[in-house]
């Protein structure tokens, strides 16, 4: 018994150990696999950050080197190259428009003049000049409009070509809205327009410039639809080049559009032509504000070698620089320096919508920031790297699309060390709880074993006293008499029957506590079991004067071990002699109910508190009594060991002062 204990406590103490050892593992392993799982996770992403700005830099290059690639750069005379020009941009939507230089760098086309004050009235006739000049002298000294009217149609006649012509037209057309001759003005700008458009006067400025804006006063509601189509003829000249653009091209824009405004038209797809080269000139305009000088320097100064070269003698020029986000695209292998005009948001948002990052692992955003320069850089799993390099200073920054994601990832796991962490502990306390229970078990069965020797010892003692005392007066021939022999010898006998059944309990517990009880059933009369163990105590019982009721069923016989059996019935016979105290009737039934059959043992003695009644089964129990009854505490421990190897069970109903009820129910 002490053995199975200690073992026990052993046992406890191996748990918690075991536990402690492997939490410890388990939280190292952990924590180590927290930080392991981050840095690789961090590495993944950096990894996947890297190939999405490479896939992104290979997607830009590729659309560039399409273009440039593409482009068939043999084309010369400038007039056809500026076609195959037009032809290209209007293939890809990310140009915003195409340029040509002449080998001094100035611009071709887009063609913007300068307008200068010089005069070349050299090419006129004399005849032509004096009368110009009559007519001019009537018209602005004089006022007289008709005469001048007369002198300018004159002019028409002395004309020698084209150049006086226009002059004439041009003159006469403003004289006549003058005079309010409307329709004839018309007529002459209309000629102007149509056969004349190349055209400029003396200094440099061409005759369009001149004939719009008249036309546009003297519209009206009959004759607006009539001059529209003039306008966009002029228009789209000027945007392939044929008429010049020059400083006031941006005056006469705005004047259109005003007028375009003001009027109504039945065509509007003629007005939205309009608005779309509106725009393409706007934006001619504005290119040779911002590139006509510093392209003039680089081609004269030959700097264009210095800048990145692209595929198929491409160079790129302002990458991505001013306000408008463009870069220019240079090819510095022709006679004439041709180029194109890129515009970054239309050249980079179509790639923004390839999904570059189907077989990534996690989400990505991409930026573009621009103010700083540094090379490559990586903080906060923010990569951010040189675009390509085709636009040096272009930064491409690629975000995680969720910010928290690593800190999500990192709380998940915080909370499952968390959980671990907690039970762990609960685990220990569990294991501390374990080893004070069985501790405090060891302590308790430890003072029970103490008793238990101290009660042995005395219960031996006594009846070996009597035996001792009794053998030796006989012995002694102290006894004469036949009759007072034969107590004494009855004493002896009884004593030792009381020590057999004290050493009988105390082998079956030792055998119990073994594991290795023996038990030998065979087919026995109850009856007989128990009148033969009521007989064997009688002496004691007459003794003490006690009434014996016993009611026993003599037809009840079962599959037992009669041995045991009568062990049984003798400790719970001895109990109740024992705990009976003054009220000295003992009451033994045996019947059968239900296919059960029941041994009661009855006493009226003391009896059991209700919180006793099943400590009294337990090993070495004894409940404190007032005054001291002999005992060791097992023979209940035994009563139970035996009914239960039969498969019976035993009830106890019992009552403090009253007495108890022993009830043994064995299946038949
Ligand atoms: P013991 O040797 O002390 O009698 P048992 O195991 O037979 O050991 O009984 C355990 C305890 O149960 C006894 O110490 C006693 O206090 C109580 N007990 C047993 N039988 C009776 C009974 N018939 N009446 C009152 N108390 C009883």
């Amino acid at each position: 018994m002490n053995s199975k204990f200690k073992s026990a406590s052993r046992l406890s103490i191996v748990f918690i150990l075991s536990i402690v050892i492997s939490g410890s593992i388990l939280t190292y392993f952990s924590i180590n696999n927290i930080s392991n799982l981050k840095n690789l996770t961090e590495k993944r992403i950096l990894e996947e950050q890297k190939e999405l700005s490479a896939r992104f830099s290979k997607a830009i290059q590729n659309k560039i080197e399409k273009l440039t690639i593409g482009f068939k750069s043999e084309i010369n005379p400038p007039d056809l190259l500026k076609d195959s020009l037009i032809k290209t941009a209007n293939i890809y939507n990310f140009i915003r428009l195409p340029f040509i230089l002449n080998d001094e760098g100035s611009l071709l086309y887009p063609n913007f003049v300068e307008i200068t004050e010089k005069t070349s009235e050299s090419r006129f006739s004399k005849l032509f000049k004096s009368t110009f000049q009559k007519g001019e002298e009537a018209e602005f000294a004089k006022r007289n409009l008709r005469t001048a009217k007369k002198q300018y149609l004159l002019c028409l006649n002395y004309s020698m070509g084209a150049t006086d012509s226009v002059k004439a037209l041009n003159a006469i057309g403003r004289v006549s809205i003058k005079l309010k001759h409307y329709k004839e003005s018309f007529n002459n700008y209309n000629t102007i327009i149509s056969d004349y458009f190349p055209l400029t006067a003396s200094n440099g400025f061409p005759y369009v410039y001149y004939a719009l804006p008249q036309l546009l006063k003297i519209s009206n509601v009959d004759n607006c639809e009539e001059i529209l189509p003039l306008i966009e003829f002029c228009l789209k000249k000027m945007e392939v080049g044929l008429i010049p653009l020059n400083f006031s091209t941006e005056e006469l824009l705005i004047l259109i559009k005003e007028w375009s405004q003001e009027n109504t038209f039945k065509n509007q797809e003629k007005l939205s032509h309009l608005n779309i080269l509106e725009r393409k000139l706007h934006q001619q305009l504005q290119f040779t504000k911002d590139y006509r000088i510093e392209l003039n320097k680089l081609v004269r100064d030959g700097g264009l070698e210095e800048h990145i070269s692209t595929a198929n003698n491409f160079r790129v020029v302002n990458p991505f620089s001013g306000k408008n986000q463009e870069l220019l695209l240079i090819n510095t292998n022709l006679i004439n320096p041709t180029g194109f005009l890129i515009d970054r948001e239309k050249l980079i948002e179509p790639i923004l919508k390839i999904n570059l990052q189907s077989d990534f692992e996690f989400d990505y955003k991409i930026e573009f920031p621009s103010g700083y320069n540094s090379i490559s850089k990586t903080q906060d799993l923010i990569y951010s790297s040189q675009l390509n390099p085709y636009f040096p200073g272009q930064l491409i920054q690629i975000k995680l699309n969720d910010e928290n994601l690593i800190k999500d990832f990192i709380r998940k796991r915080s909370w499952i060390y968390g959980i671990a962490a907690v039970l762990l502990m609960v685990a220990l306390l569990l294991g501390i709880a374990l080893i004070v229970r069985d501790i405090t078990r060891e302590k308790h069965l430890a003072r029970l074993r103490s008793d238990f020797i101290s009660n042995v010892t005395h219960e031996l003692k006594t009846p070996l006293t009597s035996i001792y005392m009794f053998a030796e007066s006989l012995l002694l021939g102290r006894i004469k008499s036949a009759d007072g022999k034969k107590e004494y010898l009855s004493i002896i006998l009884k004593e030792s029957e009381r020590l057999k059944r004290m050493i009988n309990n105390i082998l079956e517990f030792s055998k119990m506590e073994d594991g290795k009880p023996e038990y030998h059933f065979e087919h026995s009369n109850l009856a007989s079991l128990l009148n033969a163990t009521i007989s064997d105590m009688n002496y004691w019982f007459e003794e003490e004067n006690f009434e014996i009721v016993s009611e026993l069923d003599e037809n009840i016989s079962a599959e037992v071990d009669p041995e045991k059996i009568q062990q049984l019935i003798s400790n719970l016979l001895n109990n109740a002699f024992k705990y009976s105290g003054e009220t000295k009737s003992i009451f033994i039934r045996l019947f059968q109910k239900a296919n059960q059959i029941y041994i009661e043992i009855e006493d009226k003695g003391i009896g059991i508190a209700e919180d006793q009644l099943t400590k009294i089964f337990e090993k070495f129990y004894r409940i404190d009594q007032k005054e001291s009854i002999s005992g060791t505490g097992l023979g209940l421990t035994v009563v139970k060991e035996i009914i239960e190897a039969h498969h019976g069970k035993i009830l106890v109903s019992s009552k403090l002062g009253k007495g108890s009820i022993f009830s043994v129910i064995l299946n038949q």
